[in-house]
């Protein structure tokens, strides 16, 4: 039997380029390797308010970006968290072996609150149900972008600790990034990683936007005060470029060195955006015709919650024994 591999994305906002090196495409190269499930987290998106029209819509997007983007659904299943109980069930079960010091340390808690004018208790526990959805499947592998190490870690601290509590239950997981790509920096502020759920309107390049508008971020993106790319002294701005160029080229690092040393900043932006485009046209396509029939994307995600329920139930069904409930 093949490991399992889980990994989600939140249905908010608009789906950048981050998230597709740091997650997405990596499922693709991945996915055949494992026993592949993709989740669409929409209880994770309604930890800060979502207006419900909105989020319904995002959840047929991302399915549809998904498959856009090369999940095979003969192979793996799409699936929406909500659509299976075990997610919630089982993180209220982890909810009680977890203590409130570790979820305090979370670093995307502390940010992600900082943001709020009213803390929701949802925000706090995220990390909790983050390790259900992982553990809920007994997923070995989680690919997943550098900002959710920190989850991944206190999901297999879960996992130990019911594991010593209660006895082996559940396969504790590794975190698998990316070799390129791993941390894409917001365009307008390399110092904060790009987030769906940033303000600026020049702070990421959506999957979806159109060829002149990718063109346009880039040619705003912050640099630094040298007049060319210089490989020892430059800034975070001019390393965010070219790692989103080598992320889509797969350059190592000689050719990028041998390539860019010496480019003027307007080229090399012009380079990266050119180099963008072209692997997201072909995405682009693929969406316009998936999104043709609707009907065709709401059974992928049927499908999807049908394989997986069954492998849900079991761990929920082994975890209410292991703890003694009914
Ligand atoms: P939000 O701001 O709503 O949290 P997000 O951009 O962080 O949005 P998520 O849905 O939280 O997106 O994360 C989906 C996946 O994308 C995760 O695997 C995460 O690690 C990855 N990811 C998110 N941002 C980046 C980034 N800037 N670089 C690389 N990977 C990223
Ligand atoms: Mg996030």
């Amino acid at each position: 039997m093949k490991a399992r591999v889980l990994s989600g994305v939140q249905p908010t906002g608009n789906l950048h380029i981050g998230n597709y090196l740091g997650a997405i495409a990596n499922w693709v190269k991945i996915q055949h390797q494992y026993e592949s499930i993709f989740c669409i987290v929409d209880l994770h998106a309604i930890t800060v308010h979502q207006k419900p029209e909105e989020l319904r819509a995002k959840i047929r997007e991302l399915a549809a970006l998904f498959l856009a983007a090369g999940i095979d659904p003969a192979h793996s299943s799409i699936m929406v968290q909500s659509q299976v109980s075990g997610h919630s069930e089982l993180a209220w079960m982890l909810t009680c072996v977890t203590p409130m010091g570790w979820l305090s340390r979370m670093t995307q808690f502390k940010a992600k609150s900082a943001a709020q004018e009213a803390v929701g208790d949802g925000l706090f526990q995220y990390p909790v149900l983050m390790a259900a959805d992982i553990l809920l499947y007994q997923a070995a592998v989680v690919p997943v972008g550098d900002d959710q190490s920190q989850h991944l870690e206190l999901t297999r601290d879960i996992a130990e600790r019911f594991n010593s509590i209660y006895g082996e239950t559940f396969v504790v997981p590794e975190t698998k990034l990316p070799g390129f790509g791993a941390r894409i920096m917001g365009l307008d502020d390399p110092f904060a990683k790009m987030s769906k759920s940033a303000a600026g309107a020049h702070h990421a390049i959506a999957l979806l936007d159109p060829a002149d508008k990718i063109r346009k971020t880039f040619n705003r993106a912050t640099t630094d005060s040298n007049p060319a790319v210089d490989f020892e002294t430059m800034g975070p701005g001019v390393q965010n470029l070219l790692n989103i160029y080598q992320a889509f080229s797969n350059d190592n690092a000689e050719a990028m060195r041998n390539h860019f040393t010496g480019m003027r900043y307007g080229d090399l932006k012009k380079q990266v955006a050119e180099m963008v485009i072209a692997h997201l046209e072909p995405l682009q396509q693929r969406y316009q015709e998936i999104t043709k029939d609707p009907a065709y994307v709401e059974s992928i995600l049927q499908q999807g919650a049908e394989r997986v329920r069954p492998l849900a139930a079991e761990t929920v069904h082994l975890t209410k024994q292991r703890m003694g409930l009914w």
